[in-house]
């Protein structure tokens, strides 16, 4: 099933409190927005910012699954190459 939502993280603009997570439809994301929320961290209406959650997480898992760094290997005497023989 493809993925219609997506998460979105409201945060304060000013301190960075996460507030509260929302799903909306992928259509309707809108990361860039003037509205305020009310922070009660900063007890106050401040400037709403917007990510998408799990962002993150998938960029991790992302580098998680790089090949690690290996060591040099001397070439045996085969060559390892896709050469036809
Ligand atoms: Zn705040």
């Amino acid at each position: 099933m493809p993925i219609n939502e997506v998460k979105i993280v409201r945060s304060c603009g000013t301190c960075g409190t996460e507030i509260e997570t929302v799903t909306v439809k992928k259509d309707n994301m809108m990361l860039s927005t003037k509205e305020t929320v009310w922070c009660p961290e900063c007890q106050a209406d401040r400037p709403e910012v917007r990510d998408v959650a799990g962002r993150l997480d998938s960029i991790e898992k992302e580098q998680q699954s790089y090949p690690k760094a290996v060591p040099a290997v001397p070439f045996s005497d085969r060559s390892s190459g896709s050469s036809r023989g």
